[in-house]
């Protein structure tokens, strides 16, 4: 049995949320670059509700204003 996407509940599974490890389909995944140290970004995925969650993303604040929940 294949693992579902833990938002919307497809089966093709495109990655797993950086903080919570939540699996995510590609139409779910919310891709963000983080800033670490000075100049350093490292790109990662997160599910739709750690996206906007400042604890989980550095740069919630700017998911907040744009995803509507
Ligand atoms: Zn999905
Ligand atoms: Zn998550």
């Amino acid at each position: 049995m294949n693992p579902v996407c833990g938002v919307c509940g497809r089966d093709n599974i495109f990655t797993t949320c950086a903080d919570c490890r939540m699996p995510l389909c590609d139409g779910c995944a919310r891709f963000e670059l983080l800033a670490e140290g000075c100049g350093t970004v490292i790109p990662a995925y997160f599910c739709p509700s750690c996206v906007s969650n400042p604890f989980a993303n550095p740069n919630a604040i700017f998911w907040q204003m744009k995803e509507k929940n």
